[in-house]
């Protein structure tokens, strides 16, 4: 991916958060729920998940959406 392709990026409510906060080392409680927070106001949100889907990122909160939800997304869409 160019980052022509990554512009969105630029544009994400994320953008002034802590890194921490979308890639925790040691996930705290109410980290997740403070992440999707700010994913849900977030203007490119089917952007980055859909960039996180395509290119298969196992780490972090993109879209809206944890590792875990991406795989399971993922495993659902292989099954159709
Ligand atoms: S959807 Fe979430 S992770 Fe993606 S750019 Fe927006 S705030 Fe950042």
């Amino acid at each position: 991916m160019t980052p022509a392709e990554l512009g969105w990026l630029r544009r994400g409510a994320c953008r002034t958060s802590d890194a921490e906060l979308f890639f925790p080392l040691s996930p705290t409680p109410g980290q997740e729920a403070r992440a999707k927070a700010v994913c849900s106001g977030c203007d490119v949100l089917a952007d980055c998940r859909e960039y996180a889907m395509r290119a298969g990122e196992t780490e972090g909160i993109w879209g809206g959406m944890t590792p875990d939800e991406r795989r399971r997304a993922r495993w659902a869409v292989s099954l159709q």
